[in-house]
């Protein structure tokens, strides 16, 4: 497990105002980057990525931010297209059943 200098085309801004794993960037410690990547390897060096700060103060703040926005989600998510779809689809199902 060695940096082969692809990491490099992965890697991730230094986000303004927040943290960067709370942007969805994760670290590297073989090639000691933070990258922007969807895998949980590292497409350079294929060591495991990290992708939770390792501080527990940092991690606290980055579950209550989670939290937040996953009400805010759940808040938003009553009228969305995707449940509509859904309910839809399920009404489809259930039709298809009684008849
Ligand atoms: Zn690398
Ligand atoms: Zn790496």
């Amino acid at each position: 497990m060695t940096c082969k200098g692809i990491c490099i085309r992965h890697k991730a801004q230094k986000p303004l105002g927040t943290g960067r794993y709370s942007t969805g960037q994760k670290r590297c410690q073989i090639c000691e980057l933070f990258l922007r990547w969807d895998g949980f390897w590292c497409p350079c060096c294929g060591y495991r990525l990290r992708t939770r700060p390792r501080n527990l103060k940092l991690k606290n703040k980055l579950r209550t931010r989670k939290e937040i926005e996953k009400r805010k989600l759940s808040a938003g998510n009553e009228q969305s297209p995707i449940q509509v779809a859904n309910l839809s689809y399920y009404k489809d199902t259930e039709k298809l059943v009684i008849f």
